[in-house]
This record gives structure tokens, sequence and C-alpha cells, in this order.
């Protein structure tokens, strides 16, 4: 099963099947969350996911000024700081996880949203041979 952690390792996530088809978030919260350019994030149905937090690790902060108008559900390991996922609302069967979490490469994403928000000089250069998805 894939797993998933924070830097400090208080928190992991374990999911039922390999995470793919990342997302990228522009908009301006999840680039202050990330202290980054945006919030790479797997989408999963909650009984796909188990967030492990044995020593009561995980904080969550109810952002409600959000572009959209929804107010999401960010949460964060309290000891490192380490985003680790986002609840749109608490009867959506859909929960964010922060693809940087997992080990290994990172898929291509599939899509990017809140594009208005991204920096003018990022694109994603997909190169005709090689399959190499590069950020610049
Ligand atoms: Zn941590
Ligand atoms: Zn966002």
């Amino acid at each position: 099963m894939p797993q998933a952690r924070c830097n400090c390792g208080a928190i992991t996530v374990e999911a039922a099947s390999a995470p793919k088809d990342p997302i990228l978030c522009y908009c301006s919260n999840c680039q202050r969350s990330s202290a980054g350019l945006c919030s790479v994030n797997y989408i999963f149905q909650k009984p796909d996911v188990q967030i492990h937090d044995p020593s009561g690790a995980l904080r969550s902060y109810r952002d409600g000024d959000t572009r959209s108008g929804n107010v999401l559900t960010r949460q964060f390991c309290g000891v490192c700081g380490s985003p680790v996922s986002t609840l749109l609302s608490d009867d959506s069967p859909i929960i964010v996880i922060k693809a940087g979490l997992f080990d290994g490469p990172l898929p291509e994403p599939i899509d990017e949203v809140w594009t208005e928000s991204k920096a003018a000089w990022m694109k994603i250069v997909k190169q005709e041979r090689g399959e190499r998805a590069m950020l610049s």
C-alpha cells in the first residue's frame, strides 16, 4: 500500500491504491499554505485513505477566506508544519491529500486550477521525446 508522511513522521497516510493524476492549485491560499508556487493535490474518496496520527499531531484550520467562497478545512502537522490534507466540506465524499507527502516521482499533473494567480514564468513543458515533464 502506498504510504506518505509528514516531515517529522508523526503523521502517516495510507492510500488504498497508488496515487495518480495530481492537480495543481495556484490559488493564493494554497501558495501561502505551501509557501510555494502552488499546491500539488491528489483527490481521493475518503474511504480510500487513512490518516494515522497516533500522537494527536494533526491540526486543522478552517479556511473561509477562499476565492471560491467555500470553507475548506486545511489539515497539517502541528509538529513539523507539513500540509497534509484538505477537506472540502464535512459531508463531501472527497479528501485532498498533498502529493509531496508520498515518496517517489510525482506523476505528471492532469489539470491546474486558479491559473490567473500562477506565476507568469511557470510553465509545464512536456518534451516530445522521453515523456519528461519539467517545471520551469
Ligand atoms: Zn510532522
Ligand atoms: Zn488552492
